[in-house]
């Protein structure tokens, strides 16, 4: 028998695909340092256990299909007061996650062999959700020398073709960072407008913008110029240290689309209702959630950045969002390197994981040299992360490359 061609399409997770090595370094006594998964370690707030321990009916009902109408209600309230985005209920579709937010985004605008262009690097399963629903990606290149930055017009332009669809992006970016200006927003709206594409804006890391006193990107600030074209996908996963809670939502004001996205909806039935009973008490944390939040992750990457920048060879620009770093090593392989830190290497029984960089393009061999960092570790522990990485890089070169 055999399995889809659009299964062997699919990659697996770059994030796990060490994890035997580190299971087996972990059963030979060894600590790691797990600077490889992006999921955020701060609190939830108590008020989504609370919210779904007071929520006690006779028989647990499905949720209607676009989800409980206090959930869609909440987060329109969040955009029209924190973003001055207004909002129908019709315009937000609740999902499991932003996962399948994109996914069913992918389902309702590709064919087979049409195209979506997404700056690389980017997501991994952005892979995955685009070929499920039979396209291909047109990677729009970037480099660590540039800092990641991929909104240029002309580049952009020179990748659109009859069968583009949409255009797709993270901001703040997953894996680099790299926040967009609204300068930059208003001209991929142009560029949509322009030439008849979706624009497909990930804001699941909205909240975490660094250095510019509460700044919350979105794309919904341009609703009104370009409603047909624009979809934001969203999640409570990252905002609100909620991962295991499973809730996003798919905004947009087009209304075939939003047509197309129900029936996917309808076809699964439901998302949560306990998910979706504590995500709607989430919203009402109030700013200082977010500035603690903030100031958190302000450390952290400061320390990170630092730390990388005062090894010599390593290439890396601040990123302004997220809580990732993606950086350039003097090194040959980032997953020959990983695996020997994995098999080979330990300073005081510890060593530490990250993400190698390569599986993040689409391009062949671009990112070899690359890594991902998550920081979401406490700075005591990224600390040490960071001393074994330059440790790791050090001995690495010597011992295997052959260089000083
Ligand atoms: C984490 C993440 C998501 C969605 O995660 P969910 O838990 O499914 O909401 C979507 N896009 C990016 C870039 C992410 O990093």
């Amino acid at each position: 028998m055999k399995v889809s061609i659009n299964a062997n399409r699919c990659e697996s997770s770059p994030m796990r695909m060490f994890h035997p090595l580190a299971v087996a370094a972990k059963e030979a006594g060894k600590t790691i340092y797990h600077l490889n998964i992006g999921q955020p370690d701060l609190p939830t707030p108590r008020q989504f256990f609370d919210a779904i321990a007071n929520f006690r009916p006779d028989a647990l009902p499905y949720a209607p299909s676009p989800g409980i109408p206090l959930l869609i209600d909440t987060i329109r309230d969040y955009y029209k007061t924190k973003l001055g985005v207004e909002l129908d209920s019709n315009d937000v579709l609740i999902t499991t996650g932003g996962s399948e937010a994109l996914l069913m985004v992918c389902l309702s605008i590709l064919d087979p062999y049409t195209e979506i262009i997404v700056p690389e690097p980017y997501y991994p399963n952005y892979t995955t959700f685009v070929h499920i629903a039979g396209g291909n990606i047109r990677a729009l290149p970037t480099c660590p020398e540039e800092g990641y930055q991929f909104a240029f017009r002309d580049r952009i332009e020179a990748l659109i073709t009859p069968n583009t669809r949409a255009i797709m992006f993270t901001n703040p970016g997953n894996p680099t960072g790299v926040t967009l200006t609204d300068e930059q927003m208003h001209m991929l709206a142009q560029v949509a407008k322009e030439h008849d594409l979706y624009l497909i804006s990930d804001e699941v890391y909205r909240e975490f913008v660094y250095g510019e006193e509460g700044r919350v990107p979105t794309m919904g600030k341009f609703m009104d110029e370009i409603a047909d074209n624009l979809i934001i996908t969203d999640s409570v996963s990252k905002q609100f240290s909620t991962c295991g809670a499973r809730v996003g939502c798919v905004v947009t004001k087009n209304k075939k689309l939003q047509q197309a996205l129900l029936k996917f909806c309808q076809s699964r039935l439901a998302v949560a209702t306990m998910d979706q009973v504590g995500a709607a008490a989430l919203y009402s944390v109030d700013e200082s959630f977010y500035e603690a939040n903030r100031a958190e992750y302000v450390r952290r990457r400061d320390l990170v950045y630092d730390r990388l920048k005062a090894i010599p060879g390593v290439l890396v620009t601040k990123p302004q969002g997220a809580f990732y770093i993606m950086a350039a090593l003097p090194v040959d392989d980032t997953r020959k390197f990983q695996n020997w830190l994995l098999t080979s290497f330990d300073d005081n029984g510890d060593t530490v994981m990250f993400a190698p960089g390569g599986p993040f393009y689409e391009t062949p061999g671009k990112g070899i040299n690359e890594v991902r960092i998550a920081y979401v570790l406490c700075l005591e522990d990224l600390s040490r992360a960071m001393d074994l990485l330059e440790k790791g890089i050090a001995r690495y070169r010597k011992e295997v490359m052959g260089v000083d």
